[in-house]
């Protein structure tokens, strides 16, 4: 009794010290672990994975999808960027991991990968790989990985060792490197909350139609996604449940967004559309037109 008082007193007093309110979304989000921190974690896991790949010869061998790859980043980044402009000190980078698994990432700092699983295996166009680095990058700009480590580091403080453990190594860590046992990865494999999968959702297409693809992507790769995982679901979908409400909510948001994206398509001033996710700015304070 008197240990469940004092995990519970630890709890409340890390909520109390980390919460932050996202600039984007306007969410609420336990902050014990910072942004800065996540991205350095992965900086670390990152360069480890890229030599531990280019060692087993993993790396990058295809030039003509890797520039493609890097083509399409570029102007999500921008949009980013634009989004929220302190990302623009990250070293955005991007890799072709050769790889079975359909899957691919972006973490804290803008440390992306591509599967070639996934290349091969959906066959993406430029505008649904668009999509979906769209929402990888969105995860991080969101700062949902740090998001999670400190939800890690959370149920580190309520759980013991061995639930912990369980809860964080059971998951599924990959074969392509030996970098389980790395914090950022590990930040990385966790599955995000519902509210996280669903302000990427949003924030990604977005990103997607404001460089010039079309958001429209986003369902047809979904439809992609469950025709490839069959029996069983590919990597990236099953981080990303429930994909049939997803297609739906995505087909609403896309439509919203043809305005953005043909407007770009044209070089045509962008209207000023943007999916509900971000807070209103408080119009008291707005001067009053004379
Ligand atoms: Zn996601």
């Amino acid at each position: 009794m008197k240990a469940a008082a004092s995990t519970l007193m630890i709890l409340a007093t890390t909520l109390a010290s980390g919460c932050a309110t996202n600039k984007i979304t306007g969410r609420t989000q336990a902050m014990i672990v910072s942004d800065e921190s996540a991205a350095q974690q992965s900086a670390e896991a990152y360069t480890q994975l890229i030599s531990e790949s280019a060692q087993k010869r993993a790396l990058d061998d295809d030039t003509y999808q890797l520039s493609r790859v890097q083509s399409i980043t570029k102007p999500l980044v921008q949009q980013a960027i634009k989004m929220r402009p302190d990302v623009q000190n990250w070293k955005w980078e991007v890799h072709i991991l050769k790889s079975s698994e359909v899957n691919a990432w972006c973490m804290a700092g803008g440390k992306m990968a591509v599967y070639t699983g996934l290349l091969q295996k959906i066959q993406p166009t430029d505008d649904e790989l668009a999509a979906i680095m769209g929402h990888e990058i969105s995860h991080a700009l969101l700062s949902h990985q740090a998001e999670k480590l400190s939800r890690a580091q959370m149920q580190r403080a309520g759980l013991t060792a061995g639930v912990l453990a369980g809860a964080l190594f059971g998951v599924n860590l990959g074969s392509i490197a030996s970098v389980a046992d790395s914090v950022a990865t590990v930040g990385l494999q966790l599955p995000n909350s519902r509210d996280a999968e669903s302000e990427a959702d949003t924030v990604g297409i977005e990103l997607a139609a404001r460089a010039g693809f079309n958001p429209e992507a986003s369902v047809t790769l979904w439809e992609k996604m469950i025709k490839v995982g069959g029996g069983g679901a590919p990597e990236w979908l099953s981080t990303h449940p429930n994909p049939e409400s997803r297609i739906a909510a995505m087909k609403v948001k896309s439509k919203q967004l043809m305005l953005v994206y043909e407007a770009v398509k044209q070089g045509k001033p962008v209207p000023d559309i943007q999916t509900t996710l971000r807070p209103q700015q408080p119009t008291a304070t707005a001067p009053r037109p004379r």
